[in-house]
């Protein structure tokens, strides 16, 4: 990550705070990755609230790097709550119960 130039804020990206022109940011209202949690569910979920009244004020897209880094996290999300399921479900079966196989 390099130095912080918030002096430009808030024309940076949210997640690693470089200044990038906005049109390069990929808009926080047009995606829906991996999931299907759109990047507003994503910075209200994890980095902060966003608030109609500061909506000027707050950072408006991530940028290209940090948008690959979050569809891997996605990726990654999604896969520990699929193998969390197959475990949860083996310890079910290694009990004698059968019928969460079915579902
Ligand atoms: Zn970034």
């Amino acid at each position: 990550m390099g130095a912080f130039r918030l002096e430009h804020f808030p024309q940076v990206c949210p997640i690693c705070l470089q200044h990038q022109p906005y049109s390069s940011l990929i808009s926080l209202n047009a995606l829906n990755p991996g999931d299907g949690a759109s990047l507003l569910d994503v910075v209200e979920e994890y980095m902060f609230p966003l608030l109609p009244e500061l909506e000027q004020h707050t950072p408006r897209g991530v940028c290209g790097p940090c948008y690959v880094e979050l569809n891997a996290f996605f990726a990654y999300r999604i896969r520990l709550k699929l193998v969390g399921k197959f475990v949860f479900c083996l310890a079910q079966l290694h009990n004698g119960q059968k019928n969460h196989l079915e579902e």
